[in-house]
């Protein structure tokens, strides 16, 4: 920071009013913020243009080749930002824009992008009038909660239990998505799986960690369940000839290995005499034995092993204790699903064998391994004492379809948690975006000065979203966006574009309805990314 401020001061000296090399730098240097400024719009705009076309359920998908030469194809705007490889500064600004808003609401990372890219077009024209960019800023900052309280003001308050707006949004969050066919099977999974983690009455917010999504090839998407208990990723291992059914399980996940210890170090030990090597065989055959016999005898006869990355899980002579002790053994158990494990089945890792005990299992009726699909999975029923957890199996023909119905139920589930964490609805298809347009106007009458011209910029900079959606449709946006003024102008707040029919209708009785706070930080994201944008004058590169 120091340095660059520094270079900053040597360079405003080179080349300042003090010591101008020819009369022209003086107005080369004083024209530099406004360049700079003007860059920077150009290259976000061109990052908001890029996916501009995503945006509605008629939006367009996007294909991307990532530098491993993986394939992604994906409809959501985080996603496609995350993996474009944007240099320029300034884009990269949209891209965290796009992250933020998926960290903060989990939908509308189009939404959010195109208005930004809209409201630099606002900006850039007001600069060209002369408008100072600070004023612009601030401008666009009251305009922006002004909007705010707009879209507040035309929420529709809803209850959590009130089921059916819920599976509403989650329809419409699907609706723009490449797997929206399948939204009728997939909302009600969304909204049953966060119903379920929730306490609607004292829970404000909801720890998406605690769903947790399997994916297996095979089957289609109509085949996706929300399942009772839990189902696991790993499979049991049966090569020894262990059990692949227990019935009153008694779960134990343990973090230590069930194989012989190895040194830390690459160590060589040379055996020369046969009784020797024996006893190496004899010891280490008694510690797994007794490893193993431990936990026999804490009545555990369902093991988890966590996976380590300097010793196998098991090896072929504790596999083969195992299953004469009918204890079913699954490893590969990640770092990261200990916590959801523990949760899931109400066990306590264990971190070492003296303190394998029987309080910290888990109890279930039934630990089975079935096949469905072509794929063989582990399903856990019957749990006691289970915490609050959802396990959801997702089928899809191939990895693609796959993980972007992942995606897409991702998105869809933030629109639940959003609507936990904040109770109100507001119409989809454009709708309160031409509302705050046309309020936003009045307001701006009322104004003077600046303040007057930047609410009126912003007002129009907000009506990118329903001709947009136009766009994408096919239809004209210029009519399409009047004929909605109109019927806003006269009193029909629910009015939006109705992309199936390629009209004008009433969104709620469309049932296209968002949560509230997906629109609300869309607007305060977006703006905040502009003032930020427009407040730069310069770029300076640090060592
Ligand atoms: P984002 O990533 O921003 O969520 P989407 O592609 O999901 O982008 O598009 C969201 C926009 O599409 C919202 O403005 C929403 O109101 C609109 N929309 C979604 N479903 C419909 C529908 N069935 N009819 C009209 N507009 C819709
Ligand atoms: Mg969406």
């Amino acid at each position: 920071m120091a340095a660059a401020a520094t270079a900053a001061v040597s360079s405003a000296k080179a080349s300042g009013p003090s010591a101008p090399r020819n009369r022209n730098d003086t107005f080369n240097q004083k024209d530099k913020p406004a360049q700079v400024r003007l860059s920077n719009i150009t290259a976000a705009k061109a990052v908001a243009d890029a996916i501009r076309t995503s945006l509605g359920p008629r939006g367009m998908d996007k294909m991307i080749e990532t530098g491993k030469k993986e394939v992604v194809i994906s409809n959501d705007g985080a996603t496609i930002l995350k993996h474009m490889s944007v240099l320029h500064p300034a884009a990269r600004m949209l891209v965290d824009l796009s992250a933020a808003q998926d960290v903060e609401a989990g939908d509308g990372t189009t939404s959010v992008v195109v208005l930004a890219g809209s409201l630099l077009v606002a900006a850039e024209k007001l600069l060209k009038k002369g408008v100072h960019p600070t004023q612009i800023a601030e401008g666009f900052q009251y305009a922006a909660i002004e909007a705010v309280k707009i879209l507040e003001e035309i929420s529709i308050p809803i209850n959590l239990d009130d089921r059916e707006f819920l599976l509403k949004s989650a329809t419409t969050s699907l609706s723009s998505k490449v797997v929206s066919q399948y939204s009728s099977v997939l909302a009600p999974i969304v909204v049953d799986s966060v119903l379920r983690i929730v306490n609607p009455a004292t829970d404000h917010n909801v720890d998406l960690n605690d769903i947790r999504i399997v994916k297996k090839i095979g089957g289609t998407i109509d085949d996706t369940e929300l399942v009772p208990g839990l189902v696991l990723n790993q499979t049991a291992i049966t090569s020894a000839g262990g059990p692949s059914r227990i019935e009153k399980a008694k779960i134990g996940l343990i973090q230590f290995q069930l194989s012989p210890p190895k040194p830390d170090m690459d160590n060589q030990v040379v055996v020369n005499d046969y009784r020797q090597m024996d006893r190496i065989l004899k010891e280490e055959r008694n510690y797994l034995l007794n490893l193993v016999k431990k936990v026999k005898k804490a009545g555990c006869n369902v093991l988890l092993i966590q996976k380590s990355i300097l010793r196998d899980a098991v090896n072929s002579l504790s596999l083969h204790f195992l299953s004469k002790l009918k204890i079913m053994a699954i490893k590969e158990v990640e770092r990261d699903e200990i916590e959801f494990l523990c949760k899931a089945t109400g066990c306590k890792p264990i971190a070492d064998i003296d303190s394998f005990t029987e309080d910290k299992l888990g109890y279930a009726d039934l630990v089975e391994e079935v096949e469905s699909n072509g794929s063989r999975i582990v399903q856990i029923s019957g749990i006691k004492n289970a915490g609050k957890t959802a396990s959801i199996i997702m089928r899809g023909a191939n990895q693609y379809v796959l993980d972007e119905a992942d995606r897409s139920i991702h998105d869809a589930l933030c629109v639940i948690r959003c609507l936990v964490k904040k109770r109100a609805l507001v119409v989809g298809g454009g709708a309160p975006e031409i509302e705050i347009s046309q309020r936003l106007s009045e307001l701006a009458k009322t104004q003077t000065g600046f303040q007057s011209i930047c609410f009126q910029a912003f007002a129009e900079a907000v009506e990118v979203i329903p001709t947009t959606l136009a766009e994408n449709s096919g239809l004209s946006p210029i009519s399409i966006v009047t004929e909605l003024r109109n019927r806003h102008a006269n009193g029909e707040k629910s009015s939006g574009i109705n992309v199936r029919k390629g009209t004008i209708s009433d969104m709620l009785r469309e049932n296209v309805v968002q949560p509230l706070l997906v629109s609300t930080s869309a607007i305060e994201l977006s703006t905040e990314t502009v003032r930020m944008l427009l407040k730069i004058d310069d770029i300076l590169a640090s060592r």
